[in-house]
C-alpha cells in the first residue's frame, strides 16, 4: 500500500481517539517506585549479599554503576594508566540492566555487533545477530576480568552521599555498607531505566498471591532459568502479566508455553515488527573483523539512523529500515551525491540540517510511518487466529511514539489456548484485591501477578540515582538542576569538579544504539583525566560560560520526530504531558546523534579542551583552552 491510497485523515483521527483514551492527568505520578513502596520486592533475587568490611581508603577514580558505562570508562581509564579504579554497584555483579533483567526470553533488539562494547578489544564474536541476556551479561564479566575491574569493586552497595571536599580537593563517598572513602574523580552511569516502577493500581498492596517485577524474576517460584530452561513450576499456576511493552513482548512467549493459564493485561499494544534473527557465521566474522571494524560499524549505524546520508547499511535491521524509509521519502529521487553536497553546504553555513529540512522531513516521516503502520496492523491479522484478539493487538499510533518491538514469537502466543488477552481500552487495570485483578468490570482470580510495568524515566536526578551530589560550596546537584539540567556535553557540570556523568541527555539523545554514547563519553573522560594527571592538575570542570553555551545549543533542538507530545502517552513522551523548558533541556544535540559524535570527535582532536578549566592544588588557577 502506498501513502497515496491511504485514508490519512481517518487514520489520524483514530490515533487521536486512542491517545485521548490513554491520556491521564497524573502523568508520571501514576507510578510507584519499587524500592520505596515494596522494598522486599526490590531485593536482589539473583545473588545473596556477602558480608564484608567497610572500605575507608582513597582511590583515583570511583564510578557509580557497573553496567556498560562503568565498564567501558574503567577499561579506557586503565589503558590511560589509572590503576586504582573502583566500581560501586547496587547489584551483586557487573552488568547493570543485564544483571537485573533476567526474565525469560530477554534479548537485545540492537544488533550485537554494535551493541556489545569493546568487541574488538576483547576479541569476542557474538553468537547471533541479536544476542540473549545471559550472553550480554557474560560479556560484561569478560570486560571486567580483562581490565581488572573487579579488583576494588564494591557490589551490593548503594551510595548514600557524595560530597566535594574543597580543602583536600577530593570527593567523599559514603554508602549503605558503612564505606567512607575518598576519590579524586567520580563518575556516574546509573542508566536511564534502572529504578523499577509499579503501576499505582488501587489495592496493589493487598494481593495475597505471588508477585514480582520483571527485573526481579523469581525463578525459585516459576522454575526454569534465564538460559531458557522451561518454567515447570508454572504448570499448575494462573498467571497475570501487567504491561505489553518491550519486556512483555519478550517474556510472554515463554510464559505462554509454561503457565497453566496466562492473562495478559494490556493498556496500549506495542507495534511488533519481524525479528529475523540469525547466528553469526565465524568465517564471515573473520572477513569483516579488521582493525577498527567496530567503530566503523557504530559510525555506520549512526549515519543510517542518527541524521546522516549513508552510502551503505552494514547493520540492516528494523531501526535502519525505519530511517531508510523516511530518508527515501525526504530525498524523493534526489541523487545521493546531491544530497551529500546539500549536507555539506548546511554544515559549512553552520546550520543544523534539521532547521531548513524540518518541514520536508516531517511530512516524509509521516508518509513513511503511515505506510509502515499499515503493514504492521495486517501482520497481526495474518498471525493471530482470533479476529477480536487481533483487532485489540493493533497499535494505533505512529511507530516512533513508543518503543518499536521486534519479535517472531509474541503474536503467535495469543493463539495458545491457555493465553487470554485482557485489553483495557487504554484505561489499565482497575483494581487489585487479595485474590486477583479487576479490569473492564470483570474479576480475574490468579496465583501470580508479574509486573512488566517498566522503569522510572521522568523522575528527577536524585530519585533516579538514589543519592544527591554535593558540589562546591555545598550546592546540591538536584538543586542546581532544579530548573533543568545543565552540563557541558551532557557529561560535566560547573561547580562539580572532577565529576563525569555518562548518559544521553544533552549528548547523543535518541541515539538508537545507547552504547555508542557510552563508548564516546569514555574516550572523552579518559582523555581529560590523562591530561589532568599528566600535568598535575587537581581539578577540572567546565566554565560557566561553556556550560551556558551548551545548554543554549540544546534548547535550539526542535520537537523530535520521535515521541512527539501528540503521541499516545508513554515514558518516551513524558506521558503526553507536553514539552516544558525543563523537558526540552533533556534533549540532545540539535543536529542529532551523528552531529553530537562529530562534534566530540572534533573537540577531542583539537586537544585544547575548550570550555574546560583545569586548576592546580591550592586553587592556583591555570587555564586550558580559550575561556568562553
Ligand atoms: P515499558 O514502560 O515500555 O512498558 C510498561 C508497560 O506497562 C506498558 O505496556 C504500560 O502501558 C503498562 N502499564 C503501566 N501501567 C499500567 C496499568 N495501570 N495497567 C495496565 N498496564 C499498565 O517497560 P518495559 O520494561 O517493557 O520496557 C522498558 C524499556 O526497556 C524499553 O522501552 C526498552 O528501551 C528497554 N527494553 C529493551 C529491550 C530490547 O532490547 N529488546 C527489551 C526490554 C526492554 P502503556 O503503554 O499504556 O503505558
Amino acid at each position: 500500500m502506498t501513502s497515496t491510497t491511504l485514508d490519512k485523515d481517518s487514520i489520524k483521527q483514530k490515533y487521536a481517539q486512542e491517545r485521548a483514551k490513554r491520556l491521564r492527568p497524573d502523568g508520571n505520578a501514576q507510578y510507584l517506585a519499587l524500592d520505596d513502596k515494596f522494598p522486599e520486592m526490590a531485593a536482589d533475587p539473583h545473588m545473596p549479599v556477602k558480608a564484608r568490611e567497610p572500605v575507608t581508603d582513597h582511590v583515583t577514580f570511583a564510578f557509580v554503576g557497573a553496567g556498560f558505562s562503568g565498564l567501558v570508562v574503567g577499561a579506557r581509564l586503565k589503558e590511560a594508566g589509572i590503576s586504582d579504579y573502583r566500581l560501586i554497584e547496587k547489584g551483586g555483579n557487573v552488568g547493570g540492566t543485564w544483571y537485573w533483567n533476567r526474565y525469560p526470553g530477554a534479548r537485545c533488539d540492537t544488533a550485537a555487533m554494535i551493541y556489545l562494547p569493546l568487541l574488538e578489544d576483547t576479541g569476542y564474536m557474538p553468537s547471533e545477530k541479536y544476542v540473549r541476556g545471559p550472553e550480554i551479561r557474560a560479556h560484561c564479566e569478560r570486560i571486567a576480568n580483562q581490565y581488572g575491574l573487579y579488583d576494588r569493586a564494591l557490589f551490593h552497595t548503594e551510595v548514600n552521599t557524595i560530597e566535594w571536599h574543597e580543602a583536600e580537593q577530593v570527593w567523599r563517598i559514603r554508602t549503605n555498607r558503612g564505606d567512607d572513602f575518598t576519590a579524586k574523580y567520580v563518575g556516574m552511569g546509573t542508566g536511564p531505566l534502572h529504578v523499577a516502577k509499579l503501576p499505582g493500581i488501587p489495592g496493589i498492596e493487598t494481593f495475597r498471591g505471588k508477585s514480582f517485577h520483571t527485573s526481579r524474576w523469581d525463578y525459585d517460584y516459576t522454575g526454569g532459568d534465564a538460559d531458557g530452561a522451561p518454567m515447570d513450576k508454572l504448570a499448575d499456576k494462573r498467571v497475570a502479566i501487567i504491561g505489553t511493552g518491550a519486556t512483555s513482548v519478550q517474556c510472554i512467549p515463554p510464559l505462554a508455553k509454561s503457565a497453566k493459564q496466562l492473562f495478559v493485561f494490556q493498556r496500549t499494544p506495542s507495534s511488533v515488527d519481524v525479528r529475523n534473527n540469525h547466528p553469526i557465521d565465524p568465517t564471515w566474522f573473520k572477513s569483516i573483523a579488521r582493525p577498527g571494524w567496530q567503530n566503523r560499524w557504530m559510525d555506520n549505524f549512526v549515519e543510517n539512523t542518527g541524521g546522516g546520508i549513508p552510502s551503505e547499511d552494514l547493520i540492516d535491521d528494523g531501526w535502519t529500515e525505519i530511517s531508510r524509509r523516511i530518508r527515501e521519502k525526504a530525498l524523493k529521487g534526489t541523487p545521493l551525491w546531491l544530497a551529500k553536497l546539500g549536507m555539506r553546504v548546511h554544515k559549512a553555513l553552520k546550520r543544523s540540517p534539521r532547521q531548513p529540512d524540518l518541514r520536508r522531513l516531517r511530512s516524509a516521516f509521516e508518509e513513511a510511518d503511515l505506510e509502515k503502520m499499515e503493514q504492521l496492523r495486517p501482520r497481526v491479522d495474518a498471525v493471530v487466529a482470533d479476529a477480536g484478539t487481533a483487532q485489540k493487538l493493533k497499535a494505533w499510533y505512529s511507530q516512533l511514539c513508543k518503543r518499536p518491538c521486534f519479535s517472531d514469537e509474541y503474536l503467535p502466543s495469543f493463539n495458545a489456548p491457555n493465553t487470554t488477552l485482557v485489553d483495557t481500552n487504554g484505561k489499565g487495570v482497575e483494581r487489585i484485591d487479595e485474590t486477583g485483578l479487576v479490569a473492564n468490570g470483570a474479576h480475574y482470580e490468579v496465583d501470580c501477578i508479574i509486573y512488566a510495568s517498566g522503569f522510572e524515566f521522568g523522575a528527577n536526578f536524585q530519585m533516579k540515582s538514589g543519592f544527591d551530589l554535593k558540589g562546591r560550596g555545598g550546592k546540591m546537584l538536584s538543586e542546581y538542576w532544579g530548573n533543568g539540567m545543565r552540563t557541558l556535553h551532557g557529561m560535566q557540570v560547573h561547580g562539580f569538579p572532577n565529576f563525569f556523568s555518562v548518559q544521553m541527555n544533552q549528548a547523543a539523545n535518541y541515539a538508537l544504539n545507547i552504547p555508542h554514547n557510552i563508548v564516546d563519553h569514555a574516550k572523552t573522560i579518559a582523555q581529560i583525566v590523562k591530561r589532568a594527571e599528566a600535568a598535575g592538575f587537581s581539578e577540572v570542570e567546565p566554565t560557566r560560560e561553556a556550560e551556558v553555551a551548551w545548554v543554549d545549543l540544546i534548547l535550539t533542538t526542535g520537537p523530535s520526530l520521535i515521541a512527539s507530545p501528540d503521541c499516545t502517552p508513554g515514558f518516551w513522551n513524558n506521558e503526553g504531558q507536553g514539552w516544558d523548558k525543563k523537558f526540552r533541556q533533556t534533549q540532545g544535540h540539535p543536529g542529532g546523534p551523528k552531529a553530537f559524535f562529530d562534534h566530540m570527535n572534533r573537540w577531542r582532536a583539537a586537544g585544547d579542551f575548550k570550555g574546560l578549566h583545569f586548576a592546580k592544588r591550592g586553587r592556583a588557577q591555570e587555564r586550558s583552552g580559550r575561556r568562553q
